[in-house]
Parts: structure tokens; sequence; C-alpha cells
């Protein structure tokens, strides 16, 4: 039984004003109080600047900062100042964690807080900046935070192998991070990292956790069920990653009778793996090849080269298996043009997350982006 509450797809980002405007992609302003109001008990004590002219406040922590260091750095402050004139003092009510809207102050008044590649970063850095960045129109906070996860996250197989560029370790993303991440970058359009990220997902994490995860609920029912389905699809593709069996022994086998016990004993041991890993390396050391020294030359090296053909099938075949009309070719073109002008992509993705309709929302996960 799956507890699936109807709620919107992008509800995790259509955090409510405390005036009661949406808020992610909107560009409306919060609340506004005369600064008197402020708790004193709220002021942060990192953030409180003297000379400071606007107090943003959450819930937790106040901050006394400075209005046209905001304008400067993000456009989401720069059109709201904009839009209501530089009065004097006053509060802007805003819907973040106290933490997190603290690091983003932290990310727009010290360049070096929080940075790009090459530098290692911590995943649940990755989803508040990339969260905050695009919400709050902070370019370089965003740029550098896609830089990362697009090291981990890759478009193509190579990059996926070759992860020694990787600056956080994504098999240790817990699945609530995970789910986060994953509503969060669909909500902001980085679509092109979701086919590996799922796959990271469904490799590390069983579906009960991952529909543990507090972001769960924040997914439709209709995305929930997509999810669902892409797990299913994943689990079974590691029996598609073992067709080589079905190949061997080669025709080329001196040792006919040898090799097709050893293949058929260790197809029989592949039913009991308990991996979600249809990607898995024949040739990595591990115990799931160590049957292949005991068949033939001829059969090993016939082994080694199918194995390496259907997992560069399977891998082509990923997108469309979690659900995805893109193919890799255009996932890539689409990380190449938001990287190379982030600005742009920004207010795209922002653009149409505000002008949604709102019926499109119970569509699958994959259909309102048209990826
Ligand atoms: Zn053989």
């Amino acid at each position: 039984m799956l507890a699936l509450a109807p709620l919107a797809p992008q509800q995790l980002t259509q955090i409510a004003f405390r005036d009661g405007a949406a808020a992610l992609m909107s560009s409306k302003p919060g609340g506004i109080a005369p600064i008197s109001s402020n708790d004193v008990l709220k002021q942060d004590p990192d953030l409180w600047y003297d000379d400071g002219n606007v107090v943003l406040c959450t819930d937790t922590q106040s901050f006394r900062v400075h209005r046209s260091i905001l304008a400067a750095r993000s456009t989401y402050f720069k059109r709201y100042f904009q839009e209501h004139g530089m009065f004097p003092d006053h509060e802007i009510r805003l819907p973040e964690p106290g933490e997190e809207l603290k690091k983003l102050i932290l990310g727009i008044y010290d360049p070096s807080f929080f940075e790009g590649p090459p530098h290692k970063a911590d995943f649940r850095d990755l989803i508040v900046f990339t969260r905050l960045g695009f919400k709050y129109g902070v370019d370089h906070l965003a740029r550098r935070a896609l830089e990362h996860l697009s090291l981990a996250f890759p478009t193509s197989l190579e990059r996926w192998d070759d992860n020694n560029a990787a600056t956080f370790d994504r098999r240790a993303i817990s699945a609530a991070d995970a789910v986060e991440a994953l509503v969060v970058l669909r909500a902001v359009r980085a679509t092109w990292l979701l086919p590996t990220l799922f796959y990271s997902c469904y490799r590390e994490h069983s579906l009960t956790r991952i529909m543990d995860a507090p972001a769960w609920q924040e997914m439709s029912h209709e995305r929930q069920k997509f999810v669902v389905r892409g797990y299913e699809d994943h689990v079974d593709a590691l029996h598609g990653s073992l067709g080589f069996f079905g190949r061997l022994p080669t025709g080329e086998c001196k040792t006919h009778a040898v090799c097709e016990k050893v293949v058929k004993e260790w197809y029989v041991e592949t039913l009991t793996w308990k991996t979600r890993h249809p990607l898995w390396k024949m040739t990595a050391k591990k115990d799931k090849a160590k049957s292949l020294e005991k068949t033939c030359k001829n059969c090993r090296w016939w082994a080694k080269l199918y194995h390496v053909e259907e997992r560069k099938a399977l891998w082509d075949l990923l997108p469309k298996m979690y659900g995805f009309i893109r193919t890799w070719e255009g996932f890539q073109e689409k990380e190449k043009r938001a990287l190379a002008d982030i600005t742009a992509f920004i207010e795209e993705s922002n653009d149409k997350a505000g002008s949604t309709p709102k019926d499109s929302k119970e569509k699958p996960w994959t259909q309102d982006g048209m990826d």
C-alpha cells in the first residue's frame, strides 16, 4: 500500500510567502513590516550589520544587510527594490529555513564562501544553492552548484565511468537528499542531471526508503507513480545486463564442456545478486566476475566484449527507461547551453515555472518541460 497524497508536483518549490504570494520562481515581494517589529532574539550575530538598511526575516533568524549588495548580486532583490523603492529600513519576510537563507546571504557577500569545482562540495549545500540560486537569481551560486552536480551526474558513459573529477561522493547521498534533489532539479529544469541521479538513487536505496523521504510527499501522484515504474524497470535491467551468458561458450571455445559448466554456475549465482547496479563492470576487480577467470581465454575475451556492448546499450537506454523524451544527445546539448549562459537559463526556468498552467502539474514527471 502506497500512501500517495494528491499533492502538486512542484509543491516543494511553491512555498508561500507570509502574504500568501506564490514563491519559488516568482518575483513577488514578501510582506513588509516596520523594522521596530524585529525580535531582538532573532538577530543573527554573524549577519547583523550596524549600517545595514534592510532586514530579512525567517521564522528562526533575522539578518540586517545592505540593499545595494543584495541588488547587485540577485535579480530577485534588484527587481524587488525597483518595484518597492528604497524607502527607509524595512523588513522582508522570506519563507526559507533560516540556516539556508543564511548560506545564501553568506554566498552573496563572500565570493569564496561557496566555490565551484575542483573544490569539494557538500551535497546538501548543492541542493540549497541550486534552489535558492535559481529562486533569487544569484547566478554565480546557481552556476557553481550545477557545475558540481554535472561532474557527479554526467551525460556520457565515459564521464560516468571516470568519476575522479567529482567533488562529492554520489554513493553517499541519503535517500531523503536524493529525492529532494530530484524535485528541486526538476523544478529548475536542470533535467540533464536527472537520469544519472535517478540511477544513483535507485542503486543505493530501496523503494521503501525513497517513499519515506520527506520530499516524496511534495510530488504529485502521477510523478510518484512514474518514480515507482522507473524503479521497477531499473531493477529489471540487471537481468538485461546478463545477456552475454546466452552467447557463451563462444564458438572458438577449446574446452567447451568446462566453460559451459562454469558459465552455467556463474549465471545461477547471478540470480542471487542483491545489487541494483545494472551498469556493473566486468573488468572491475569484484567478486561478480571471479568465475570469468575459470573459463578459457577465448570465452573470457568474448564475454568481456559482449558485456561492454550490452552495458553501452543499457546506458543509451537509461533516459527512455526512466521515462524521458530526450536522448543523451539532447541532454548534452541542454547541459552545454545552460552552463554556457546561466543567467539566460535561470530566467527561462523561472519564466516557465511562473507560467505553468495548473493542470500541467498533474502530468507525468517529464512532459511539462518537454524533456
Ligand atoms: Zn571457453
